[in-house]
């Protein structure tokens, strides 16, 4: 379907056009026009299926529509990480190109001053990380009482990361008047509750993940010993000439190790993480966009969101603990219809972890043990270390995931295709 019949404004048609897309995606099929009706929606999407321009350009046409004579805050997006913040200005700055509306981010890490001064300059859209908001909020720097709509992009990561709390305080700020849109990749007891709690009448939208387990995405394993990945590693990139790899590690420590140890190796490597400054994570993504860096090592909350077009490689040089973040993970790949690798490098502790993963994707991966890379049967599986500063998610134990996960498996051949959208009387 193209984007002319979703009743898209012809300044919003251009700029899609100026993007290049040509045909909207399922979820912006899906989403557009309840959300230009004034719907609430209900959608499970992941990075990846067009999700951010299926609720922004709705929401820049319906803030366009009418123009209050003071510029005051109308849509808040909030979202769970930094870079998510910066993509999603990003879109709205892009799709936005043809209106006049201001958009702000507002995210801790940095500088409160600048981003004072931009809402006191007033902006109709604010895209924020829920802790640095509630700063504001304090510090009598941002009015939310005027918010039209909201959005919660990414809620799961959100209660992942335990802004529950500092989410329910916002929502108390906010009139009780206003369309909400909530995406979410999974759908637990919380989320259901806080969608019960929030949305009125919605519109439910489910779509597949786009890349996940999908065909596109290659994956392997190389069952190795854990001591031997890091050479096994440095080898698959140098051997392969893979000029843009993007790594995993379980934890912010590993992947500072990592990175280091690579970069000895001669690999143009760089660590993103949450203990990163802001300033050190933004040119780590640049410099690893342009080809500057050739490998970016890090960890699943940091690279949650993270849109880097055509990235052939992705490495699992930690299995992670919860089956789902592996479909996460290998969904960074195979994007934009490019095809995509993903190389899962499994010592002994981590059988049990891959046994899961299949279970979770009703798939076995194909194993292959590199030349002169043969596990030694007589290491015995030890405990795996989960680094120190390392939270333990709440409420989100194995068994818990496991359930939760469930969903995008068995939906996981519908690639692409697959809406199905239930109006809730
Ligand atoms: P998202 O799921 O919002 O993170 O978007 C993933 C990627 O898909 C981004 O790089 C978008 O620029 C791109 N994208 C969004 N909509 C379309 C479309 N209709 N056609 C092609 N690419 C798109």
């Amino acid at each position: 379907m193209s984007f002319s019949e979703l009743g898209l404004s012809a300044e919003l048609l251009a700029a899609v056009k100026k993007q290049g897309y040509e045909q909207a995606t399922p979820i912006q099929r899906e989403a557009v026009p309840p959300i230009l009706d004034g719907r609430d929606i209900l959608a499970s999407a992941q990075t990846g299926t067009g999700k951010t321009a299926g609720f922004t350009l709705p929401l820049l046409q319906r803030l366009a529509a009418h123009r209050p004579k003071r510029r005051v805050v109308r849509a808040l997006v909030l979202v769970p990480t930094r870079e998510l913040a910066a993509q999603v200005i990003e879109s709205v700055g892009n799709y936005g190109c043809n209106l006049p509306l201001k958009s702000a981010q507002i995210f801790g890490g940095v500088n409160i001053r600048p981003q004072i001064s931009e809402l006191r300059s007033g902006v109709d859209i604010v895209v924020a990380t829920p802790g640095r908001l509630l700063d504001h909020v304090q510090r009598n720097t941002i009015d939310l009482s005027s918010v039209e709509v909201l959005v919660l992009d990414e809620a799961d990561r959100m209660l992942d990361m335990g802004f529950i709390r500092d989410i329910r305080k916002v929502l108390q700020l906010l009139p009780d008047r206003r369309q909400n849109l909530l995406f979410s990749a999974t759908f637990s007891k919380d989320i259901r509750s806080l969608a019960a709690s929030i949305l009125t009448t919605p519109v439910e939208i489910e779509v597949a993940p786009r890349n996940t387990t999908a065909e596109r995405v290659s994956q392997l394993v190389h069952p190795v010993d854990k001591a031997r990945k890091r050479e096994l590693l440095s080898l698959l990139i140098g051997k392969g000439n893979w000029r843009q790899v993007l790594v995993f590690t379980r934890t912010k420590h590993g992947a500072n190790r990592l990175a280091k140890q690579l970069t000895g190796d001669g690999l143009g490597a760089a660590a993103i993480h949450g203990n990163k400054s802001q300033g050190a994570r933004t040119r780590a993504l640049a410099d690893f966009k342009s080809g500057k860096v050739r490998v970016l090592v890090a960890t699943d909350i940091a690279a949650r969101g993270l849109d880097i077009d055509r990235l052939p490689h992705v490495v699992n040089y930690e299995l992670p603990n919860v089956p789902e973040d592996y479909v996460h993970r290998i969904g960074r790949t195979a994007r934009a219809g490019q095809d995509g690798h993903a190389v899962s490098l499994v010592c002994v502790d981590e059988d049990k972890l891959l046994a899961d993963i299949e279970r979770l994707l009703k798939t076995r991966i194909d194993k292959q043990v590199v030349d002169g890379f043969a596990p030694d049967s007589r290491i015995q599986p030890e405990p795996i270390q989960n680094g120190r500063g390392q939270r333990q998610r709440p409420g989100r134990n194995r068994a818990g995931r496991k359930q939760a996960a469930g969903k995008p498996a068995s939906r996981g051949g519908k690639r692409g295709g697959g809406a199905r959208r239930r109006t809730h009387a």
